[in-house]
């Protein structure tokens, strides 16, 4: 899946309705976009245009975000139209992560967009990103959580990351760099004891815990993470297998570094999830794992042009149009 397929095309869209026509009739519907940078930006006065309600949630204050001289001048002043006509309607200082909970717009709003360029992905980075058919319908909520929790700045005290690989250490030390206090790296096994692994491991101060395989995360009554269930594991013929005991590793945020071949007898935790680097996965019409959820721009392929950024936004924006309309 990737969101530089571009499945989408504009050109009918383009002309019934440019960034400078007039809006269609409302459409009863409501979504929020977050971040206001090149595809938050388009997509909202896309949206907009499209007869959609939109709420624009921006982490930086309205003074901060107008010094930025802006990449298109017209496409601003699309965007000061439509928020004059209250098609629009900022929020601004409002975090993602920080004071702004993805549960929330997503109980508040039809759809989301994510235009959170690289600062999220960032942390995304270190979590992994989110994992692709791993959630069914039932399982919404608690889906839309844990990419709360992947989101979630700062950078939690107690972390766990799961995970025996180069890629899990590398995580789990940097976690310890950007100053999170209590950082376990959790395996099934153990760390070769002369190997490069462990050496990062111990001069990063990483709590190496090895012979546990994870069973369940264990959440408080406001759904925040609280504890992970692991079993205990050892080698017997050759294979590394479960013994029955069970132990409980307390922790704010969990990690999960199994890569993109592992399987459900690796991570229980994750079955089926895949894993593609610095970025939230979505699919060529900038859908995430997470139904209602959208996200484009920098956040999604990073490193793109500002004019690929900002065809996210419009696609992402038609797309969630269709989307809502079927
Ligand atoms: C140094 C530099 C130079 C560049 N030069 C060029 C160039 O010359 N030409 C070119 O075409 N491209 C250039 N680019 C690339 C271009 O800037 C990006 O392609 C484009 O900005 C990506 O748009 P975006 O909307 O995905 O992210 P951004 O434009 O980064 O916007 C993200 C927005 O989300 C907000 N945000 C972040 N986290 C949160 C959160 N948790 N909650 C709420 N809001 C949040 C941010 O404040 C920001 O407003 C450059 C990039 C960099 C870093």
């Amino acid at each position: 899946m990737s969101a530089t397929t571009e499945v989408l095309d504009l050109s009918a869209f383009d002309q019934h309705a440019g960034n400078a026509g007039e809006p269609a009739p409302p459409t009863g519907r409501q979504v929020a976009v977050v971040g206001a940078g090149v595809a938050g930006m388009a997509c909202a006065i896309r949206l907009a245009l499209l007869g959609n309600g939109v709420v624009l949630y921006e982490a930086r204050s309205r003074e901060r975000m107008l010094e930025t001289p802006p990449a298109d001048l017209s496409e601003r002043e699309s965007f000061e139209r439509m928020v004059a006509q209250g098609r629009i309607r900022c929020e601004y200082g409002r975090k993602l992560g920080l004071n702004l909970a993805l549960a929330d717009l997503h109980l508040w709003h039809d759809a989301v967009f994510l235009g959170v360029g690289l600062a999220s992905s960032r942390v995304l980075a270190l979590s992994g990103s989110a994992p692709a058919g791993l959630f069914d319908a039932g399982q919404r909520v608690a889906a839309v959580q844990a990419l709360d929790d992947l989101l979630a700045l700062p950078v939690p005290q107690r972390a766990i990351v799961i995970g025996a690989s180069r890629g899990a250490v590398g995580m789990a030390a940097r976690l310890k760099q950007l100053g999170a206090q209590d950082v376990t790296l959790a395996l099934r096994h153990a760390l070769a004891p002369d190997g490069r692994e462990e050496e990062v491991a111990r001069a990063c101060f990483v709590r190496v815990r090895g012979w546990v395989a994870p069973l369940e995360v264990l959440r408080d009554e406001r759904g925040a993470v609280e504890t992970v269930r692991f079993e205990q594991t050892r080698m017997l013929g050759g294979r590394v297998v479960d013994t029955g005991g069970f132990t409980e590793i307390a922790a704010h945020a969990v990690f999960k570094a199994v890569g993109r071949a592992a399987g459900p007898e690796l991570d229980p935790l994750v079955p089926g999830q895949s894993r593609e680097g610095d970025r939230i996965e979505v699919d060529g019409r900038f859908r995430t794992a997470l139904p209602g959820i959208y996200a484009g721009g920098d956040c999604v392929a990073p490193r793109l042009e500002a004019t690929q950024a900002r065809r996210h936004g419009l696609q992402a924006a038609q797309a969630i149009h269709a989307d809502l309309l079927a």
